[in-house]
């Protein structure tokens, strides 16, 4: 940008016309002295030029009346006088006085209008050789000489010092112009610069010496702002774009607000949390945010965070649990500041911690289900061992082998809890399952005759099916067991009395290269809802519907021994009142332990 400016009436050109106005009275004053001085040496001349003349005329009259009567001096005196006042305007009067003051001749009779224009009277006296005076001659000037040349130089002075005077107060005046309008349009460059209009620069080719290395210098510095300006400006921007990648990024919801309480930013998650899109809510007051179900979820805490001191609420940030849309969310709200410490509004950041209350609840559950458990086979082993211990003889064999079986059942029941809490406990700590190659037909046969007495309990009855040839593939059969049994157990723990589970084995069409085992009955079923959460941890359908117990670690056992373990595939497929199949998919192929490891860590 190039920057012409005007000059214009300011208090310092103001200041320059009164300067000039002091010169010009100083310099009148030091004329009007200079012109008295000239005057009072000129008169002080024309005085000595009168004393002078008095003595010539003195000399000339005695020598011209000497040896002369009376009658014949006072001719010659006369004839003498008017010549001189013939030839010298100057004098306006001559006249001649013997020893007594009586007047021998005068021309004031005779130049009348002379002798009244007297401004200067001086004598002479009239000697003879002896030094005897014999009269005197007295003279009248009119110093009419005297004023012309007073005059003359009076107006040559004038003159002069006029025109020193006005050539002094133009150079002066064009001077200033110049360097006034240079400093003003350095002064507004100035201005430009300060207003942050880096860039400006001045136009400088009628500017010499200092003055154009002054504007050089200025432009200079100016395109060197402007280029720091850009380079700063791209950072901020670079910045800023950081800052708001990272805020729309975030796992958590983020809601800036500024000191009036309006939302300046909303990111996705926080849209999400709040179930609105950010610009329907930008721009508005965050405090009157209601969810779905109508509730103004954030107004008291807002005003809560208000009403604390800054100073405290910057150390510690306001932190509360608040239901948002039917999901339990953690809020933090904190307050933001300039560099400079001023207040700009807060910051809230919104955690879903929906999963988190879901699995507080299951976990609890979970413990209130595990000590049912384990108290329901405990009291019913005691009262059976105790009845054997106490009057066993008093049973038949047979009834006895009774008594036998169900202590058996529930020692296995027992057992199978158990072993899932301490697999849970390894599953978790991430232990390596050693897989060995084996016939995965065996495994499942084995199990299924482990759990014979708990079906046939029910009346279950299990029909196998081996749909294909199974290849030998690489598993660990004690975790691979207690899969199958999970599953199994489950299906006669939910199949009607008297009711068949089906239990298939073949290649699966699920997942390429990988043999599949599925296990059905024709149960209650499992509504999607459920099925999507069943192989959570310690979830359980029963804490909602269900009366029959169990800890909710089972099918999660299973998915985390499949799927972790063995890089395969838990699937479930039922419907409620109409049975359900779970199953799963083993590779037939070993895999790379640490590539199996990677995959693992992603799915738990
Ligand atoms: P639990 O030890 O409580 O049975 P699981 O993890 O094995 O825990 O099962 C989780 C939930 O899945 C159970 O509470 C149950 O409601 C449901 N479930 C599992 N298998 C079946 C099935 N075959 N039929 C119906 N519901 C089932």
């Amino acid at each position: 940008m190039k920057f012409k400016l005007n000059f214009d009436d300011t208090a310092q050109n103001r200041l320059i016309i009164a300067g000039l106005l002091v010169s010009t009275v100083l310099i009148i004053a030091v004329s009007i002295f200079a012109i008295g001085k000239i005057q009072e040496k000129l008169y002080e001349s024309y005085a000595n030029f009168g004393q002078l003349l008095g003595k010539t005329i003195a000399i000339q009259s005695y020598e011209l009346t000497k040896d002369k009567t009376e009658a014949q001096k006072k001719n010659i005196l006369k004839t003498h006088a008017v010549s001189i006042l013939q030839s010298n305007s100057d004098i306006s009067f001559i006249t001649f006085k013997d020893t007594k003051g009586n007047i021998i001749t005068s021309t004031t009779e005779t130049y009348k209008d002379r002798a009244e224009g007297t401004k200067t009277n001086l004598s002479a006296p009239i000697s003879n050789k002896k030094g005897e005076i014999t009269g005197t001659v007295e003279i009248g000037l009119n110093a009419s000489m005297a004023s012309a040349i007073a005059k003359t130089t009076k107006n040559s002075m004038f003159i002069v010092f006029t025109l020193v005077w006005a050539v002094f107060t133009i150079v002066i005046l064009i001077n200033t112009f110049l360097i006034t309008r240079e400093l003003s349009i350095l002064h507004q460059g100035v201005k430009a610069i300060s207003g942050g209009k880096f860039g400006t620069l001045l136009e400088h080719k009628d500017a010499s010496g200092e003055i154009k290395e002054l504007f050089a210098a200025f432009n200079d510095m100016s395109s060197r702002l402007h280029v720091y300006e850009e380079q700063n400006i791209e950072e901020l921007t670079l910045e800023r774009n950081k800052f708001e990648s990272v805020l729309m990024n975030i796992a958590n919801g983020v809601v800036v607000c500024d000191s009036e309480d309006n939302a300046v930013l909303v990111n996705p998650i926080a849209e999400h949390i709040l179930s609105v899109k950010s610009t329907d809510i930008i721009d508005t007051s965050f405090a009157n945010y209601v969810d779905v179900e109508g509730r103004a979820c954030f107004k008291d805490e807002i005003e809560t965070f208000k009403k604390t001191p800054l100073e405290i609420i910057e150390k510690k940030p306001l932190e509360f649990h608040v239901d948002v849309n039917q999901r339990v969310i953690k809020s933090v709200i904190s307050p933001m500041f300039s560099k400079a410490h001023d207040y700009l509004g807060y910051i809230i950041v919104l955690i879903d911690m929906t999963k988190e209350a879901e699995v507080d609840k299951l976990k609890s559950d979970f413990i209130s289900n595990v000590s049912h458990e384990l108290r329901t086979p405990v009291t019913i082993l005691r009262s059976y061992i105790d009845t054997l211990y106490n009057f066993g003889a008093e049973f038949k064999f047979e009834e006895q082998t009774e008594f036998i079986g169900v202590i058996n059942q529930e020692i296995i029941r027992l057992n199978n809890m158990v072993n899932d809490i301490l697999d849970f406990s390894k599953l978790e700590s991430n232990t390596r399952y050693e897989k060995v190659e084996g016939d995965i037909m065996q495994t499942l046969e084995a199990t299924l005759g482990n759990l014979k007495v708990l079906a046939e309990e029910k009346g279950v009855n299990f029909k196998v099916e081996k749909e294909d040839e199974i290849p030998m593939l690489p598993y660990n059969e004690e975790s691979i067991g207690r899969v199958i049994s999970n599953l199994v157990t489950n299906a006669i723990k939910y199949a009607p009395n008297n009711s068949t589970i089906d239990i298939k084995a073949g290649l699966s069409a699920k997942m390429a290269d990988s043999v599949e085992i599925t296990v059905s009955d024709k149960g209650i079923g499992i509504s999607k809802e459920h099925q999507a959460k069943i192989f959570d941890r310690f979830y359980r359908v029963e804490n909602d519907t269900h009366t029959i117990k169990g800890t909710g670690l089972g099918l999660h056992l299973v998915k985390v021994t499949v799927e972790k373990h063995h890089n395969g595939k838990v699937f479930v497929e039922s419907e409620p009142n109409n049975g359900s199949t779970f199953g799963f998919c083993l590779p037939i192929h070993p895999i790379n332990t640490e590539e199996l490891e990677n995959t693992a860590q992603e799915t738990v």
